[in-house]
């Protein structure tokens, strides 16, 4: 039997989807299905019938953080579909779906003249990616506002964390370390602000987010982690990678830490490139540069 035909949900099940079309990347080989659970009970019914199965699976965000190999998934990659993606405000209160994008959700925070997600502005993820990889930039990141996040456990409980039950860190969470949590919302608390404050702290994170990264090339972001001491991208510059290349993967000469899909990049070239970047880190200041990309 068919696993549409076994699932029986509103929501869609494709078989051997192509994860390039799922990743920023724009690499990765076909993941056997990719289920859009339309609601909850979709949901359950798709991770109680993997875990019966013994089916692989992978909650996926809107892929920006993501490496999938070239050899893609043999499991089940699941996107949350509509019901995940709502947002209510009370006061500076937010309730907001996991499925919705940052971008969608910071808008609607400046139009209630809410302070306190402008400088997350143009981060690509969703709400459930940023959870999980504690989303920042300029210092800041999504976990300072977090008051909780409700989640679905691996035995299909429906479970609230509150703030002081999560551990957050450096694109880590309490989501990250235990990947059988699916986020589903999750409650955030603002400042009201002035609008106008809002608006041009956020053109100026715009300005300086444009001016140092790669935006118009497909990347997913850092692919390093920054170590104690230096940040990444100066490492990697100053060990001579900026601009290597490997088949069409490529160091951006503009931000060191990215790597750009320059055309037709395999998950491949991106491996070796990464190693090859690592390794001259490691020669020139005996530095290992851990990845925070993470490779499926
Ligand atoms: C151009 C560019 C700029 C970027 N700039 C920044 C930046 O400034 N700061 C920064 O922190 N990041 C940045 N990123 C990286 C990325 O956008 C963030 O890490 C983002 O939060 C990932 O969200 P996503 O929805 O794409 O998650 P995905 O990449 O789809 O998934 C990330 C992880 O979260 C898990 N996950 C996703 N949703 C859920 C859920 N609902 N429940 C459980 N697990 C889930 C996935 O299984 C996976 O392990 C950038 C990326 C790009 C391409």
């Amino acid at each position: 039997m068919k696993i549409e035909e076994e699932l029986r949900i509103k929501g869609k099940v494709i078989p051997h989807k192509p994860m390039r079309e799922l990743t920023s990347l724009r690499i990765g080989g076909t993941a056997d299905f990719f289920v859009i659970p339309e609601d909850l009970e979709d949901l359950k019914k798709v991770l109680t019938f993997c875990r019966k199965e013994g089916l692989p699976m992978f909650i996926i965000g809107n892929g920006t953080k993501l490496l999938v190999r070239d050899e893609g998934f043999r499991g089940v990659v699941i996107k949350l579909g509509r019901s995940f993606k709502k947002i209510e405000s009370n006061g500076s209160k937010i309730k907001v779906g996991a499925g919705v994008d940052l971008s969608t959700l910071i808008n609607f925070t400046v139009e209630r003249s809410l302070s306190g997600l402008e400088c997350l502005v143009g981060i690509p993820g969703t709400v459930g990616g940023a959870v999980v990889r504690n989303a920042g930039a300029f210092g800041e990141c999504l976990s300072d506002k977090i008051l909780s996040a409700k989640v679905i456990t691996e035995d299909n409980g429906n479970l609230t964390f509150l703030r002081k039950e999560m551990k957050f860190g450096y694109r880590s969470s309490t989501f990250w370390e235990n990947k059988n949590l699916v986020v589903i919302e999750v409650s955030l608390e603002l400042t009201p602000g002035k609008k106008e404050r809002i608006l041009s702290r956020m053109k100026e994170a715009k300005r300086r987010k444009a001016s140092t990264q790669p935006l118009s090339i497909p990347s997913a972001g850092c692919v390093f982690k920054n170590p104690p001491s230096f940040s990444a991208g100066f490492l990697i510059q100053q060990a001579g990678c900026a601009g290597m290349r490997i088949g069409d993967a490529e160091v951006s000469p503009q931000h060191s830490n990215f790597i750009v899909n320059r055309g037709k990049a395999t998950a491949k070239d991106m491996l070796e490139l990464i190693k090859e970047v690592q390794g001259r880190v490691k020669d020139k200041f005996g530095i290992t540069l851990e990845t925070e990309l993470e490779i499926i």
